[in-house]
């Protein structure tokens, strides 16, 4: 595309579609709504058991081995049995994408984002579908896979229109001179997603890379492989080319490396723990035989996420606060809360009623309307998450454990866990656990109360309740995350109103949902033409004509 082609960009029919809205949540205080979930759970489970297999270059690629895919909330129920890539099929996939790459990056931009907008129209469509599929694979509680749709929604519509704002061309021209500025894509895209929002991050990193006119290597969580063949089944719908997206399922520690390590990659969108995203920026940072170009590695990690309490706040509003983010999705959120900060004057109350509130959280499996807390993801974290809880019962007092029904041993549950008088250089105040487990701190004042929640290595989110705005003020200023929230819960970010991610250990890169966040997948050309004509070119058509 020259000069003139750019110029003529800005007038694509399709570069105008309106605002950006976010999507609403499904209300299911409504019957009807309660009706389509539970409709669509039916069906769902009528589908369970199917096979998965890679999809590269459009097609189905059967693996020699495969792997199943299992209910946390009914460990004896497969979900689905995916396809087990191996290192071959990892790099024909990397070779598909390559030679898919120039025609992508040529599309137009316009064109591109509408393919977005058509995924996103395939979504709303299959909506409680989708959501039904996370509730079994990755035992989400129907409101969360209910989130965790809209947000997948609003990732293709926001960044289709932030792709047509980036593809205006931004033009210094002065007499005799044109200059234009101008994003062009990196090459192929090896996104590595983890489970907890199983459709959601994969689908943002994935659509992100797409928009910008990179090529992708899909690679799900072992854990939720099975939503990642629904998400490859919309972008099939939605139209995409074939060579444009691989489906790759497979063990991270076996085809992880080999895709991170590729010569013909040009950027790993990576979201997942901290030991994984550290190791992947390692690995991409050597240039290996026959790399023309260093890579990027973008990488989002975890969190100890802290809440503080003042002690002026109102008091219903922050245990509410705190156990919504701590227990929802039963802490498998980077957002979650993990450790709430009171002050002396108000510790005795503030945890007389937290233990209250979290005694009133329905443990249940996933699938019932009314769970508030479903099982952990698998029996390897069932496993850690216990482990953590025992070492916590050295480092703190235990004031509370949730009590399981009788379906305890059908799934993998680990009841809510609430430890008291935790010190803040303890493990479970500063490792991330990623489970059920809340750790209370005292703190004298506010200045100390700042001083624990900074003091870990990650900078993720944090929350503070409080009445006074001089004290807000300061929270503003002096506590360091990437997600503040003041007086509310501090999980549930929304595309464009509330871009998410965070600093230090909690990760490298722009943050998701954000109007920085494509500027990772491109790269900025500049051209400049010397206009002054100091002779004459004659146009070869017109002097035929004539
Ligand atoms: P994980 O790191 O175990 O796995 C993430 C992905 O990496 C999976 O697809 C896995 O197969 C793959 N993987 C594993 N080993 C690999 C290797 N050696 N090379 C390449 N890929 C490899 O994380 P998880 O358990 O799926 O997710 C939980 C973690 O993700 C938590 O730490 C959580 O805080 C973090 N997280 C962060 C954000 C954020 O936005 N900051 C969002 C969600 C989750």
């Amino acid at each position: 595309m020259d000069l003139r082609e750019r110029r003529s960009d800005e007038a694509s029919p399709q570069s105008h579609p309106s605002p950006f809205r976010v999507e609403p949540l499904t209300d299911f205080s409504r019957a009807e709504a309660r009706r389509e979930m539970d409709a669509a759970l039916a069906e769902v489970a009528s589908q369970l058991g199917r096979t998965y297999w890679p999809i590269i270059s459009g097609k189905s690629v059967p693996t020699a081995t495969t792997f199943p895919s299992v209910d946390p909330s009914l460990k004896s129920r497969i979900v689905g049995v995916c396809g087990r890539a191996n290192v071959e099929q990892a790099n024909e996939a990397v070779a598909v994408a390559k030679a898919a790459f120039p025609a992508w990056r040529d599309t137009e931009a316009a064109s591109r984002a509408e393919y977005l907008f058509r995924a996103a129209e395939a979504m709303r469509r299959r909506r409680f579908e989708l959501a039904a599929w996370q509730v079994y694979e990755c035992g989400k509680p129907r409101r969360e896979a209910d989130a965790d749709m809209a947000e997948s929604i609003d990732y293709c519509e926001f960044y289709g229109r932030e792709m047509l704002r980036l593809a205006q061309p931004r033009r210094r021209d002065v007499p005799g001179e044109a200059n234009v500025y101008f994003y062009e894509p990196r090459g192929v895209t090896v996104v590595i997603a983890p489970w907890n929002f199983p459709m959601a991050i994969l689908c943002g990193m994935t659509v992100a890379a797409l928009v910008t006119g990179n090529t992708v290597v899909m690679k799900p969580a072992e854990q939720s492989s099975v939503v990642g063949a629904k998400l490859m089944e919309v972008f099939q719908q939605a139209g995409l080319p074939p060579g444009v997206v691989a489906y790759l399922p497979g063990v991270g520690e076996e085809i992880g490396p080999a895709l991170v390590e590729h010569p013909d990659v040009a950027t790993i969108a990576f979201t997942g723990s901290r030991a994984v995203g550290l190791a992947i920026a390692r690995g991409a940072a050597e240039v290996r035989a026959g790399q023309q170009h260093i890579k990027r590695a973008i990488a989002e990690l975890g969190g100890k996420n802290a809440i503080v309490v003042d002690d002026d706040a109102d008091m219903d509003e922050a245990v509410h606060g705190v156990v919504a983010s701590a227990f929802g999705y039963s802490g498998q959120k980077c957002s979650a809360c993990s450790r709430v900060i009171v002050p002396e004057s108000l510790h005795d109350a503030f945890v007389a009623r937290l233990v209250e509130a979290i005694r009133s959280l329905k443990i249940a499996p996933a699938d019932d309307p009314g769970c508030s807390i479903g099982p952990v993801i698998d029996g390897e974290a069932q496993r850690r998450i216990l482990a953590v809880i025992e070492k916590g019962k050295s480092e703190g007092r235990l004031v509370f454990v949730g009590e399981v029904g009788s379906f305890q041993d059908e799934g993998y549950y680990v009841p809510p866990h609430l430890f008291d008088d935790v010190a803040p250089s303890a493990s479970i105040a500063q490792e991330e656990i990623f489970g059920p487990v809340l750790a209370v701190l005292k703190a004298r004042d506010l200045d100390h109360a700042l001083e624990i929640a900074n003091g870990t290595a990650y900078a993720l989110t944090g929350g503070f309740f409080s009445r006074s705005p001089q004290n807000i003020a300061r929270v503003e200023r002096e506590f360091r995350v990437g997600n503040l929230y003041i007086n509310r819960k501090i999980t549930g970010a929304f595309a464009d109103r509330q871009p998410f991610g965070g600093f230090k250990m909690s990760g490298i890169g722009s943050k998701a949902g954000g109007p920085d966040y494509l500027l990772q997948f491109v790269l900025s050309s500049t051209i400049t033409e010397n206009t002054l004509r100091r002779g004459f070119a004659p146009d070869v058509e017109a002097t035929e004509s004539s």
